[in-house]
């Protein structure tokens, strides 16, 4: 039988693998086969080897790994600048908190994560990791528009529309983990919300189960002054050290935001192999503070990015995200040469699959690697001259530059188009509900 007709040759201008080097290929070409990355060889060779494959000339473009937004709520796209400038306490209990208690269903969730999808697609995202109630439904919805995603099993000390209590978040959140047992798109992670809304007996069940089922756990973790303290208050210690006490500090756990850190405390988390989920452009819109990345990346701690929900960021663009951490570090530390270009694409791409525990499906663009890529054109005049590809991705070109995206080799966009949405319809329908939230 032949091979041939699964092959498809992607040609790019460069091709940026991020394989753990600092490689910028020119005139290449990326052999997929089936779902997979095959290989990555010169141009001409390819045109020699396979001249009756398919092929995709990509002549102004670099091609690389899809980007993976390592923190979200997708749904709260419906919330898009429903509550802006204010800080997260009342931000969360007076607006957040209450709309999602109104208008929070299934179906909401639905169109939220559709909505988020789209433009995550369009703005280069392959994989999210995500943090929401309907986890259910936020699963089935990626699974079906192709997209690559981790899906978080959310627990909450209190009542939601999802769950009434510890116990009814676990048994739906395992449920989902079971059904998603043969899915090569969707994975499940334990998601705790905070340590000040999750006590200790709920943490204890997630830390054995985590160990049992071998599951990232996904959880914010010292956002804000305001939490630190009030954990001292509560329990007499900081929230890392309380969730040091239950055992949840090792590779397993995905720390979001950690604005506010002790030298001791970053030590701690290197030495425990914590990963530390930055997220800089919701922390300096609800004015959290500014995460020490310098001195994470020192301590050796793997950094991922996210874009948190977009009710506090306001949207869902990794391009812009990365360009942001990589000139805030620089800023807050007063050293131009923290978070480099270099550094920004890989806490965007191979250090989030590092950090939910999937770099051996995706992440870099390697043989035998899911073929989950974007194109970058950077024909554009703002782009010229291109001395560096990767200077130009991270810091000039716009996410309305991707054009093309591909999770387990196929096509969810094509020339800036998306093959697997309708947006007229997705438009119509996000404009009837968001009439309804804003009459409330
Ligand atoms: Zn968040």
């Amino acid at each position: 039988m032949k091979n041939s007709s699964y092959r498809e040759l992607i040609f790019a201008k460069w091709i940026v693998p991020l394989e753990g080097k600092k490689s910028i290929l020119s005139d290449h070409c990326l052999v997929k086969k089936d779902h997979k990355i095959e290989q990555i060889i010169p141009a001409d060779e390819a045109i020699e080897i396979f001249p009756d494959c398919n092929r995709i000339e990509l002549k102004d473009h670099a091609l690389l790994p899809g980007l993976i937004n390592c923190h979200t709520h997708a749904a709260m796209t419906l919330f898009r600048g429903i509550a802006d400038d204010i800080p997260l306490k009342p931000w969360l209990e007076e607006h957040i908190w209450p709309l999602e208690g109104q208008f929070v269903s299934a179906d909401f969730v639905k169109l939220g994560t559709n909505l988020a999808i789209a433009e995550m697609i369009q703005s280069g995202t392959t994989c999210f990791n995500d943090m929401y109630f309907f986890p259910d439904i936020v699963a089935q919805t990626a699974e079906s528009l192709g997209i690559r995603a981790a899906v978080g099993m959310i627990m909450l000390d209190f009542p939601t529309v999802w769950a009434s209590g510890p116990d009814e978040y676990l048994s739906k959140g395992l449920k989902l983990a079971d059904e998603l047992k043969y899915s090569t798109l969707i994975s499940p992670t334990f998601a705790p919300h905070a340590p000040y809304t999750v006590s200790d007996e709920p943490l204890k069940r997630i830390r054995v189960l985590a160990d049992e089922l071998d599951l990232p756990i996904h959880m914010h973790i010292h956002e804000t002054q305001h939490e630190t303290e009030q954990s001292i208050d509560q329990y007499g210690m900081r929230p890392l050290e309380r969730l040091s006490k239950l055992g949840l500090l090792s590779p397993r756990l995905i720390a979001v935001h950690m604005v506010h850190l002790l030298s001791e405390e970053i030590q701690s988390l290197a030495e425990l192999g914590v990963n530390l989920l930055h997220c800089p452009e919701a922390n300096l819109k609800l004015g959290s503070g500014i995460s020490p990345i310098k001195q994470c990346l020192e301590a050796g701690i793997n950094i991922a990015l996210g874009t948190d929900g977009v009710a506090s960021n306001n949207d869902l663009n990794m391009l812009g995200e990365l360009r942001t951490a990589a000139l805030l570090a620089k800023g807050a530390s007063s050293d131009a040469e923290t978070v480099t270009a270099w550094q920004a694409l890989e806490m965007a791409t191979i250090n989030a699959a590092k950090a939910l525990n999937i770099d051996n499906v995706c992440g870099s663009l390697e043989p035998g690697k899911s073929a989950d890529m974007i194109a970058v054109d950077l024909s554009a005049l703002h782009c010229q001259p291109v001395y560096n590809p990767v200077s130009q991705i991270v810091y000039s070109a716009s996410r309305s530059q991707v054009t093309h995206s591909w999770v387990e080799g196929k096509l969810l966009m094509k020339d800036r188009q998306l093959t697997h949405i309708d947006t007229d319809q997705l438009l119509e329908q996000v404009s009837q509900i968001s009439q309804n939230i804003a009459s409330n």
